[in-house]
């Protein structure tokens, strides 16, 4: 490592809260599916930011779009009205069939602006008692790192000594239908789920499990609030996840890739109900809808569409999970996915993840550990077959080590 690896490294462990334990890698560069560091190697990006940038790194036209709106106007507040919100609702409302948009910035606050919204909804219009209101989540759930999401996760570490928590919430094992039909009661205002459980490792609910959701939740006039700000866009193939089982949302969280990675832009879709309940000074953001994040958000979406980035998804995802199935590795105990989502999990005593992502940072490879035994893979969608092959090549030559 040069000296000003080692700088960067260390001012950072000095001056900043220990809250990550990033990989040895300085990175000041990136173009497409490439990220360079700051000694001029190139890397494979295989974690896409979490999925933020899945349109690629520094995409041009959304570059462009965000460079010409930042130099007209960024930041209105919404006490005024914009000349790009109204375009970005038409846009995004038009591409995900929803009726009504909520902007918001991060993840996290797109739940928590949902959690908000099926609450109101629930006393307002189907008549719990107020106070009553109670959400269904799932066993492993992420969804972001704000006191009330973290009160609902079951992780030890996401939780420990962050409490007290609110109330309200109800847990039950993801993928299981039956438990969501017992664990409804006449104050069930929703159940906020994710497709597929990305954080967890990408695990992939049995098929028909979200059609069997989709019934018990209208059956119960209960509101499917589905997390698709790591699913969503294309990630897995289809524009949202919900469509590989034909169902829809009542409310549809996005986030992430809504920005092409440039800046941190979310929304909370809804039919007319759950977000029409929201009065002038009941919820809000300084920065929620401002005109740059609408400008880029529109163009992240206009180039995901336009330049075929989710039929690439889902192209370039199937010869993915194949090569990886194709790897005779005695490390390896499953590997899984759905488009371009994708994991590894190793065998126990095969030693932890974060060796063999170390181990392909050598070979030019960045990707992330997580939970111990599993390798997540997702790079951005516009990936094509020579690099998918490229990385398969360097990821067979590691994992048939043995790094224990
Ligand atoms: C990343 C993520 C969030 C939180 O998003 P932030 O922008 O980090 O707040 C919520 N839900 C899911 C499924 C995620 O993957």
């Amino acid at each position: 490592m040069s000296a000003s690896v080692i700088d960067f490294v260390a001012t950072e462990a000095r001056f900043g809260a220990h809250n990550y334990e990033p990989i040895g890698v300085v990175l000041s560069r990136g173009e497409g599916v490439w990220v360079w560091d700051t000694e001029g190697n190139r890397y494979l990006d295989c974690l896409s930011a979490y999925s933020a940038v899945s349109q690629g790194h520094c995409h041009p036209k959304i570059l462009a779009a965000m460079v010409e709106q930042a130099s007209r106007l960024t930041l209105t507040s919404r006490a005024f009205h914009n000349d790009q919100l109204a375009l970005f609702y038409e846009e995004i409302a038009a591409l995900t069939g929803s009726h009504k948009v909520l902007p918001m910035n991060s993840g996290a606050e797109a739940v928590e602006s949902a959690i908000k919204s099926v609450r109101k909804w629930g006393y307002e219009v189907k008549g719990v008692p107020d106070g009553q209101a109670e959400i269904i989540v799932c066993a492993d759930n992420f969804h972001g790192r704000t006191l009330g999401i973290v009160g609902f996760s079951t992780d030890p570490e996401t939780r420990g000594h962050f409490g007290p928590f609110a109330p309200g919430f109800r847990i039950i094992p993801f993928g299981d239908a039956a438990a969501l039909q017992e664990a409804i009661t006449p104050n069930t205002v929703a159940f906020l789920v994710e497709p597929i459980q990305g954080e967890a490792g990408v695990v992939i609910p049995p098929a028909g499990y979200f059609t069997k959701v989709r019934e018990l939740c209208t059956a119960n006039n209960v509101m499917l609030v589905l997390d698709e700000i790591q699913t969503g866009l294309g990630r897995t193939g289809k524009l949202l996840a919900e469509q590989h089982e034909g169902i829809e949302a009542d409310v549809t969280l996005l986030g992430k890739a809504l920005s092409g990675g440039f800046y941190p832009v979310s929304a909370v879709l809804s039919n007319n109900e759950v977000l029409g309940t929201l009065r002038p000074g009941q919820h809000g953001s300084t920065f929620g809808g401002n005109p740059l994040a609408c400008a880029v958000a529109r163009a992240a979406m206009r180039v995901l569409v336009e330049e075929g980035m989710i039929e690439n998804a889902a192209r370039q995802g199937e010869r993915f999970l194949s090569g990886l199935k194709d790897i005779r590795a005695n490390t390896i105990r499953e590997v899984r996915g759905r488009g371009l989502m994708l994991a590894i999990e190793l065998q126990p005593e095969a030693g932890r993840a974060r060796r063999y992502c170390e181990a392909l940072q050598a070979k030019g490879i960045l990707a992330k550990d997580t939970h111990e035994h599993t390798i997540r893979i997702a790079p951005p969608l516009v990936i094509t077959s020579d690099q998918v092959d490229w990385a398969l090549g360097r990821l067979a030559t590691t994992l048939t080590q043995d790094l224990s």
